[in-house]
């Protein structure tokens, strides 16, 4: 099936940046629901070398697809002030993403950096696991935390279906293998579940782990950007995913790690380990949702279904000062009232939204 393109200009409009309620240049912000800005999301390039049918589709980001030009990109000082000023206003994680984020050249430039700026920050990165092995240790070294390796089946032929690059299995497990080494621990697996396409592995992959300490993380299939065809009936409630686990590995379930947790944990009775579930359509967080994201191109949005961003790179290479810009962070936040996941129907599934590539899952 076509599906329609949607010019990127169009999906890059910006919004008007509202000025804060108070004069603010730092300190902890709240939204109009009363969420802390905790969480920064930072995309550090909307390039993947996987064509996954859920977020790249190859008939959209095909070789007339415009990628942003170098010059639209943040630099790494600009990612790092950024980050600064975000983390004047109470954020303490961030994770670096994509598109791939380890396409970026010397990223782990970009993980030292951050680290010296910010030694206390919890540092992590997502990746599709395609160039892990040869970076893990580097990363590491620079400071990161930890990682979370997206892997949506462990069947070859399914996997090489959903990345649509043909890419096998074994090199992602060998990247996951080589940040273990590394020290990069526990390292996250994510699997985006989709009906009849990777269900069927649902129950493999938490075998496969099961006792590794790495643990399985089980993503609702979302209706993430414009162009990935979602339908409810395509989405395996988490609480099915858990009761077909279950039945194999008995599980119970464990408390959050911290308030607002995304995923909802499980144990295996036998000591196997771990298990997170993630319910973003059945059970939508919103009401405890923390992230901000940074888009490649220096936009801020403050929903994964955002249709539109908020333009901090001109703020950025038009001469303003961090307080200037830290204080338009606190207008654009104290404003948010997003809570997508709780109003979702057919309907806005249908609506434009943001690539998921360019402002990172
Ligand atoms: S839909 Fe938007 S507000 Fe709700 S949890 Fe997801 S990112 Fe947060």
């Amino acid at each position: 099936m076509s599906k329609t393109v949607i010019p990127l200009r169009e999906l890059r409009g910006s919004l008007r940046i509202p000025a804060a309620n108070t004069a603010q240049a730092a300190g902890p912000l709240a939204d109009t629901r009363a969420r802390a800005l905790h969480d920064l999301r930072i995309s550090v390039t909307d390039r993947c070398n996987f064509r996954c049918t859920y977020c790249m589709p190859r008939d959209v980001f095909d070789a007339d697809y415009e990628f942003l030009p170098h010059a639209e990109i943040l630099t790494f000082e600009e990612i790092v002030r950024m980050a600064r000023i975000f983390h004047g206003h109470g954020t303490r994680k961030i994770r670096l993403t994509g598109g791939e984020p380890l396409l970026r050249r010397n990223i782990d430039r970009l993980v030292a950096m951050l680290r010296e700026a910010l030694p206390g920050v919890d540092l992590t990165l997502t990746t599709n696991g395609s160039a892990l092995k040869a970076q893990a240790k580097a990363l590491r070294a620079a400071g990161l935390d930890r990682i979370t390796v997206s892997l949506d089946s462990l069947d070859e032929t399914t996997f090489r279906a959903m990345n649509d690059a043909d890419f096998p299995v074994a090199r992602v497990l060998e990247g996951i293998d080589a940040a273990a080494d590394a020290g990069l621990a526990p390292i996250k697996v994510n699997m985006v579940v989709k009906r009849g396409v990777n269900d069927h592995q649902v129950v493999d992959m938490a075998r496969h782990f099961r006792g590794s300490g790495h643990i399985v993380r089980y993503i609702e299939f979302m209706d993430v950007g414009s162009t990935n065809g979602w339908r409810m009936d395509d989405v395996i409630p988490s609480a099915e995913i858990v009761r077909r686990i279950a039945a194999q590995f008995p599980l119970v379930p464990a408390d959050a790690n911290y308030p607002g947790e995304v995923a909802g944990r499980w144990r295996y009775v036998d000591g196997g380990g771990e298990i997170g579930v993630i319910s973003s359509v059945t059970e939508a967080f919103c009401s405890t949702c923390t992230r901000a994201r940074l888009s490649t191109d220096g936009h801020l949005y403050t929903c994964l279904f955002a249709q539109r961003g908020y333009d901090l790179k001109t703020m950025l290479r038009s001469g303003a000062g961090d307080a200037a810009i830290s204080e338009a962070v606190a207008g654009i936040w104290q404003g948010r009232g997003d809570r997508y996941s709780e109003i979702r129907t057919a309907e806005t599934a249908r609506s434009r939204k943001v690539e998921m590539s360019f402002i990172g899952g």
